[in-house]
């Protein structure tokens, strides 16, 4: 296990007769940090290093889920980490073309009642912007060092498969061609380089309806039995920050599935 890609770099340098593929996976948050890791790389020439690129955008998937008919959702409040580094412009079209409120938060408890006023604020008043309640930590225009790192390595993928919730057009990176060397994808020909890939949702997993709100984390028939935070069925109830882990750890769902 390693805390940091810089982590993966260093297990090449101390073993040069193997290869060390880091996988790239999150959002924006960890994207940069993937980025100059390749960097690093390449100014090293270091031939025994490569990333698996599995990163993924914040604004796609929030347009899937405004284009989902389904769609139930009366506002958002946007992750502080990723808006630390791509700002708050990014998510423009959301107030501007669907008319949904949307606060940018930090994850103190008091940032996210906060965030969660100023979008009630919002709906009560009949507006539809895009506010910064995690102002002391995300500027307006993002990071520039991170932005400039993710444009030097990454491209746009013209589509990318999301757990529960299918193909979204560009919200998948891949690392450009300059850098292909340190691309397992290229290097090894898996992932989309192998072709087309669909992941099969396990059955009975309703990620899909409680990330389009259709469902609360409760109502899906794998919670709490099927899938656990210690035994995680779907991307809700892995990380902490997740709807699912949320409910079982927080909303007294623990002790209801027991
Ligand atoms: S309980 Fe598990 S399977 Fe069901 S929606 Fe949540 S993460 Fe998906």
């Amino acid at each position: 296990m390693v805390y940091s890609p810089l982590d993966a770099l260093e297990l090449a340098r101390r073993h040069p007769d193997r290869e060390v593929v880091f996988f790239g996976l999150g959002f924006e948050t960890t994207t940069p940090s993937t980025a100059l890791s390749i960097q690093q790389a390449a100014r090293e020439g270091l031939r025994n290093f490569s990333v698996f690129c599995n990163h993924i955008t914040v604004p796609e998937p929030i347009k899937a889920l405004l284009d989902d008919p389904y769609m139930q959702l009366d506002g958002f409040i946007a992750p502080g980490h990723v808006s630390m580094v791509i700002g708050t412009h990014p998510y423009d079209f959301i107030a501007r073309d669907y008319r949904k409120p949307i606060v940018v938060a930090g994850f103190e408890p008091l940032d996210l009642l906060q965030a969660l006023l100023m979008v009630l604020q919002q709906l009560a008043a009949g507006r539809t912007e895009v506010e910064n309640q995690y102002g002391r930590v995300v500027p307006e225009h993002g990071n520039p060092v991170s932005l400039a790192a993710i444009e030097d390595v990454y491209e746009r993928r013209k589509q990318f498969e999301w757990r529960g919730l299918g193909q979204i057009d560009a919200s998948g990176l891949k690392i450009r061609a300059k850098y292909a060397a340190f691309d397992a994808e290229e290097k090894f020909q898996i992932g989309y380089a192998a072709g087309p890939r669909h992941v099969v949702e396990p059955e009975g997993c309703a990620c899909g309806a409680v990330m389009t709100g259709r469902i609360k984390p409760t109502a899906c028939p794998q919670f709490g039995k099927g899938c656990t935070p210690e035994m995680p069925l779907g991307a809700l109830m892995v990380s902490s920050e997740g709807a699912c882990a949320a409910y079982w750890q927080y909303g007294g769902a623990r002790g209801e599935a027991a």
